[in-house]
């Protein structure tokens, strides 16, 4: 995710008046962190029905977050579904390697209600024996979006599962050792919900977003257990295993079925259209019958822009850039790891990654007129940038997210530095140092006190101690590091403990003196 909040018109005059002084370059200083945070530890559970301040919405930056007053909605009790044969059955034994998820969806596009038959075959890789498995079920956090209608384990029914907020527990019996494997087949109806600006999840007249639309197993974490964090106004919550999905697809009226962006290639499979990606963290859809597309390739990569009439040059921008993204990163960092990836225009604050996915605001769309240094460009980039730095290598994006973000902003600099030098310190004051960043590098999401204190630490700080760290140890030695760092992380979910274990393997470097500056833990 990311935001581009910030005053619009003085910004342009600020960033104009800037280029003409020296004084404004883009020189990384250590900012000192303020004083350690004695913000409350807010915890909000989403009031789907609230009208929320989302972390994209532009800040009004002074202000912090109240949690919301509202009590949640009462639970919806789950309606009767009338059982119907499940499309999937459980997966024999094997030995997989990754959490592998076969779903059937049957979307009806027109009335916004999907039915899904999910198989999950799940090897348990924790080294524990696994008394229960607990999943993300995200659709709960709306109103009646999310319907059970059956789970089985292994070929038995399921009956005495926990379903609250968003935690599905189905209990073992009996558990599962190490190295064994549970088949599970969960069975369940979307009512998708009418898509809030703040939120990629729902439907608006002229598009359908699914985006953590079905159950997953979360981590397991062998010293805290299961790992799922409770919602949160501004960044993001949930973590993900990386697996291996089978997802297909067949619509209601096949006739007048939308145009599907999916993170992989359509193959025909019957009635159904199935589509196969592996390696990712989630598989998220979107659909609509009025995108139109631009389509081009790099490498084995197809890259697909979807946008709306009337937004052609920014739609054929996106694409180009997808193309440049993957051209670079694929040798800087790692190779892409999808065979799709696509921008897909939404109504929406700004940007959000999903494997082989990003949406984005139609805003920066309608202010596009051409050049690099706006909104469109730097944003997407950025999203697309996650497919290395979200998907490929995996992180806690509640307790430690400037592994993925302050990557993915430094990312950014990466890219014009070697696309587009000229703009490099424009990009710093435009992006960085405009807002005076301030805050620990490693807060979590629910330490901040307001979303500008959020990302001026994570985001905006996280790109000055790269910099920084990159000037102290030498351009050799930090893209050496970032790309064992990614080869050693990949599928993987890394820690801090593991950016600064590889990290002291390129360098000898004394950096305390850096980490003092930006984080509240010492490494
Ligand atoms: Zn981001």
């Amino acid at each position: 995710m990311h935001t581009s909040q910030r005053a619009r018109a003085p910004r342009l005059l600020l960033s104009a008046f800037c280029l003409l002084l020296s004084a404004c370059s883009t020189s990384a200083s250590p900012a000192t962190p303020t004083a350690p945070y004695s913000a409350p530890f807010i915890i909000v559970t989403r009031n789907p029905n609230a009208a929320i301040p989302t972390p994209l919405e532009a800040a009004t930056a002074t202000e912090p977050m109240p949690p919301s007053e509202t009590p949640p909605p009462a639970p919806t009790a789950t309606p009767f579904v009338p059982t119907r044969e499940p499309l999937v059955t459980p997966q024999p034994a094997s030995s997989l390697t990754r959490p592998f998820y076969v779903l059937y969806a049957t979307v009806d596009y027109d009335n916004h209600h999907v039915s899904v038959d999910e198989g999950i075959s799940y090897p348990n890789l924790t080294g524990a024996t696994l008394n229960e498995l607990v999943l993300a079920v995200e659709p709960m956090l709306y109103n009646n979006a999310f319907l059970l209608a059956s789970i089985s384990v292994n070929g038995a029914s399921v009956t005495n599962y926990a379903l609250a907020a968003h935690r599905l527990t189905i209990p073992l019996s009996p558990p599962l050792p190490p190295n064994g494997q549970a088949n599970l087949v969960i069975q369940y109806e979307l009512n998708v919900p009418v898509k809030q600006k703040g939120n990629t999840f729902g439907w608006l007249s002229y598009q359908t977003n699914l985006t953590d639309w079905y159950p997953f197993v979360v981590p397991y974490d062998a010293a805290s257990g299961w790992v799922l964090h409770d919602f949160m106004p501004w960044g993001e919550h949930l973590v993900y295993d990386s697996a291996d999905f089978e997802v297909n697809l067949r619509f209601t009226d096949a006739a007048s079925a939308p145009v599907v962006a999916a993170p992989a290639l359509a193959e025909s499979n019957g009635e159904w259209t199935r589509y196969r990606l592996d390696g990712a963290r989630t598989f998220a859809l979107s659909m609509s019958r009025d995108y139109l597309v631009t389509e081009s390739a790099v490498r084995s990569v197809t890259t697909r822009s979807y946008y709306f009439a009337g937004h052609e040059n920014a739609g054929a921008k996106l694409s180009y850039l997808a193309t440049q993204v993957v051209g670079l990163f694929d040798p800087l960092f790692a190779p892409y790891p999808y065979p799709v990836i696509n921008v897909i225009e939404s109504d929406y604050n700004d940007g959000q990654e999903y494997d082989g996915l990003a949406f984005l605001s139609s805003a920066f769309y309608a202010d596009y007129y051409g050049t690099s240094q706006n909104d469109l460009v730097v944003l997407g980039m950025h999203e697309m940038t996650h497919n290395w730095w979200f998907g490929l290598v995996g992180s806690d994006q509640a307790m430690e997210p400037w592994l993925d973000e302050a990557l993915s902003v430094y990312s950014e600099r990466i890219f014009f530095e070697y696309t587009n030098p000229g703009i490099v310190n424009w990009w710093w004051q435009w992006r960085v140092n405009y807002f005076k960043p301030y805050g620990y590098v490693d807060m979590t999401i629910y330490q901040p006190a307001s979303f500008d204190s959020y990302v001026n630490g994570v985001y905006r700080n996280g790109a000055l101690f790269l910099e920084d760290l990159r000037v102290r140890i030498g351009d050799q030695a930090f893209y050496a590091f970032l790309k064992d760092y990614a080869g050693q992380m990949s599928h993987r979910r890394a820690t801090a403990d593991d950016f600064f274990r590889i990290l002291r393997q390129h360098t000898s470097k004394d950096i305390s003196d850096l980490i003092a500056a930006y984080f509240q833990t010492q490494r």
